[in-house]
């Protein structure tokens, strides 16, 4: 896709931390008329390298945002974070609601159960952990390092932990093992990994998309329970699915621009 021409450069935010974002950037870095930020929690020691000027941090709440869009003179702002971030989404609504900047989300769809998935659904990851068999067991948990403190409610089991950065494990979780992988994964080498481990039990975020979907086609495959954490709820936004229709989203409001002059 071309984006329309106009007389300034359009300046966008790009919320990011996901593949969708990482995709955006590399096609707005492309276009001369757009002049984007990409924005990064910070959260991870070697993030993807990005075409894009990155910055690197919290804003401080909808007020820093907020007041981060009026001094960059920002235009649009795209949210690709991940479907669990739900502070920086909520702050990015609000943000936008004050300053008057068109907000879109790119919102992957996701994952839904089909045939021979054995899903159990939570809406926590607390309430995920314990519902959990009382007697130790053998669990994979996906749900990122944010979710270990929630883990050691139940130390009895043995867990295998997969996070991007490598961590120490917590002492109370006497029984755990991690493995440091960034995705994509693939599901041959996750029905492997399941089986050595004699994985009874998976935890999940339904983060969506296709990246991290090996787990959930291994589980599958293995007869092996799922423990699914649905989304958190969001305000109402705009969103679409895809970067490509972010981008067309972006270029009909380049082009709006264009027909006033600005
Ligand atoms: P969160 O709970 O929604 O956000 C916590 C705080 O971190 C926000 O209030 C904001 O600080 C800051 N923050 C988050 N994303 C930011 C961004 N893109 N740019 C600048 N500041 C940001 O987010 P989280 O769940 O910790 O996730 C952090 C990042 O990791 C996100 O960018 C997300 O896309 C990525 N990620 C998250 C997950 C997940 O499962 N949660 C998985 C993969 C990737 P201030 O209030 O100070 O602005």
């Amino acid at each position: 896709m071309t984006v329309a021409k106009s007389n300034s450069p359009l300046r966008i935010l790009l919320l990011g931390g996901t593949t969708e974002a990482t995709a955006l950037a590399e096609r707005l870095s492309r276009m001369g008329s757009i002049k984007a930020v990409l924005s990064l929690a910070g959260r991870t020691a070697q993030p993807a390298e990005s075409p894009l000027t990155t910055r690197v941090g919290g804003f401080g709440g909808v007020e820093g945002l907020s007041a981060y869009l009026q001094q960059e003179a920002v235009n649009l702002v795209i949210d690709a974070t991940h479907p669990f971030a739900a502070r920086i989404s909520t702050n990015a609504i609000a943000a936008s609601q004050a300053s008057g900047v068109p907000l879109l989300a790119i919102e992957r769809p996701p994952w839904t159960r089909v045939a021979d998935d054995d899903w159990i659904e939570h809406d926590s990851i607390e309430a995920a952990v314990s519902a959990l068999p009382e007697e130790p067991q053998d669990i994979f948990s996906g749900l990122g390092r944010q979710a270990i403190d929630a883990l050691c409610r139940a130390p009895q089991h043995r867990y295998l932990i997969r996070v991007v950065d490598p961590l120490e494990c917590p002492a109370a979780l006497a029984h755990a093992e991690i493995i440091a992988s960034r995705g994509p994964f693939c599901t041959g080498d996750d029905a492997r990994l399941f089986a050595d481990y004699n994985i009874r039990h998976v935890l999940s975020k339904n983060a969506g998309g296709s990246a991290a979907y090996s787990k959930i086609e291994a589980a599958r495959q293995l007869g092996i329970t799922v423990h699914m954490i649905r989304r958190p709820a969001l305000p109402a936004r705009t969103t679409v699915a895809t970067a490509n229709e972010a981008l067309a989203w972006i270029d009909k409001h380049h082009r709006s621009r264009s027909d006033l002059g600005v």
